[in-house]
């Protein structure tokens, strides 16, 4: 029988639970999603015709308040992936201590293929058809793989339409126009950003230090831009089409043209040294930071034994099996885990949230200050608790968050658990 993607982030959860003294309860309602809604959306295309996409909300957990996560439109989203990343997001709200659970949405969609009209209908179909499960008090969608501001304005749009009011609470990432927040767009890797600036010393990396980037999105072109701001060299950088190995390193702004432009292989013919890399090959390059910002799953058993760098800051969500995960510690590499090193995107999507609701928006300044002191705490408390107790980061950032999720569990009283 094939392991789910659920059963497999299910493991994290039993692992936390040996270091806790938890009530039996507390896993009964932490091993499952509380809900999850399927329907199919279908929308007009631009030649007239109707074409449908399977779309999916899963609220996994909301002791911790009403559930938070992002919306993916992907060609292989599943259920299994939504409600695993909704399990995600409950740990990652937890770990950062933030008043929400966890939820995910998705479309089944490859959102490249469609006009820009056809993606604005597509979007406020997913809203018109999730409108009655979302709402600030209950579900906050925010942007995720191929969904962005623009696609988050047309919802909180449409959502505003179907409830009669302005609601910019409902769902974050929003452009700034329509209430979003300073520093919203480039919060995920600055989060991952700030975490490993605090640990460098304990991590033995800084500013000269080589970094390979898999995935040039929202999160990992941010991260290269941050990184080599300081002085780190980006080394590598892959896309779901190709990539570039530069050894001598590779500015930014050469990365941003070559993505708007022929794409980050074209970049090997002017650089010194550099040669085309394959989506595949990203993984072994010879760095010292990897940087996984894609998808799951990226690294696995048939290619964590090729990893070099010391350190792997996980920006994706997942991007690491149980097994590679055990390869990579034998290894002695440290992983600085995706509940916390990308949960710069949920405290910014919270700073948002919270300026919506009282009306008064901050500089980005105060945001930087806010997501930088949020880091290093709950990163500085993570680190020390797995020296203290001989355990992985990984592991140390589960049991942070389970001690949170069973405190908030116990609070609410066994007579309530499903019936909120
Ligand atoms: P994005 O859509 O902006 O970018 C995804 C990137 O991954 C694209 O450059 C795409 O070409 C690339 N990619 C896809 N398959 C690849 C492959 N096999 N090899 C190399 N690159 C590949 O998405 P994003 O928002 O940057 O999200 C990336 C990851 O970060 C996801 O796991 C997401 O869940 C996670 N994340 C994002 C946020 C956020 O705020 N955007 C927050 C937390 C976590």
């Amino acid at each position: 029988m094939t392991t789910s993607m659920l059963d497999q982030a299910l493991v994290r959860l039993d692992d936390a639970a040996q270091h806790l003294k938890l009530d039996p309860d507390v896993l009964e309602k932490l091993k499952y999603p509380r809900e999850t809604t399927k329907t199919r959306l279908l929308i007009r295309m631009d030649d007239g015709s109707r074409k449908s996409f399977m779309a999916w909300r899963c609220r996994y957990d909301d002791t911790r308040g009403p559930t938070k996560g992002g919306i993916r439109f992907h060609p292989e989203a599943s259920i299994d992936e939504v409600e695993t990343l909704a399990f995600w997001m409950t740990f990652k709200c937890a770990v950062m201590n933030l008043p929400y659970g966890g939820g995910k949405g998705a479309v089944q969609v490859d959102p490249r293929k469609l006009s820009k009209s056809e993606l604005e209908r597509l979007s406020r179909a997913y809203m018109q058809a999730f409108a009655g499960i979302i709402g600030p008090d209950r579900d906050i969608p925010a942007p995720d793989v191929y969904t962005n501001a623009m696609i988050m304005g047309w919802m909180a749009d449409e959502y505003a339409s179907i409830v009669g009011r302005v609601s910019p609470a409902v769902i974050t990432g929003k452009p700034i126009a329509l209430g979003g927040s300073l520093g919203r767009d480039d919060a995920t890797a600055r989060g991952g950003f700030y975490l490993l600036r605090h640990l460098e010393t304990e991590l033995g990396v800084g500013p000269g230090a080589r970094v390979a980037i898999q995935g040039f999105g929202n999160a990992g072109s941010h991260m290269a831009n941050l990184l080599h701001g300081v002085g780190y060299k980006i080394v590598a950088v892959t896309d779901s089409r190709s990539g570039i190995h530069a050894p001598g390193g590779v500015s930014y702004d050469d990365l941003i043209a070559a993505k708007q432009g022929a794409g980050l292989a074209s970049l090997a013919d002017s650089l010194p040294g550099a040669s085309v890399l394959s989506p595949d090959d990203i993984v072994g390059v010879d760095c010292d930071v990897l940087v996984p910002a894609a998808l799951e799953n990226l690294i696995h058993e048939g290619n964590a034994d090729t990893v070099k760098g010391k350190v792997v800051v996980e920006l994706a969500n997942g991007p690491i099996t149980p097994e590679a995960d055990a390869i990579l510690a034998k290894k002695g590499i440290i992983v600085l885990p995706d509940i916390l090193a990308n949960a710069g995107g949920v405290t910014v999507s919270y700073f948002e949230w919270v300026q919506n609701r009282q009306g008064y928006y901050w500089t980005v300044g105060e945001i930087h200050d806010r997501l930088k002191a949020s880091m290093e705490n709950e990163g500085r408390a993570i680190w020390l608790l797995a020296n203290d107790r001989g355990i992985s980061v990984r592991s140390a950032a589960y049991v942070h968050a389970l001690s949170r999720l069973a405190e908030a569990i116990e609070a609410h009283g066994t007579q309530q658990f499903f019936t909120s």
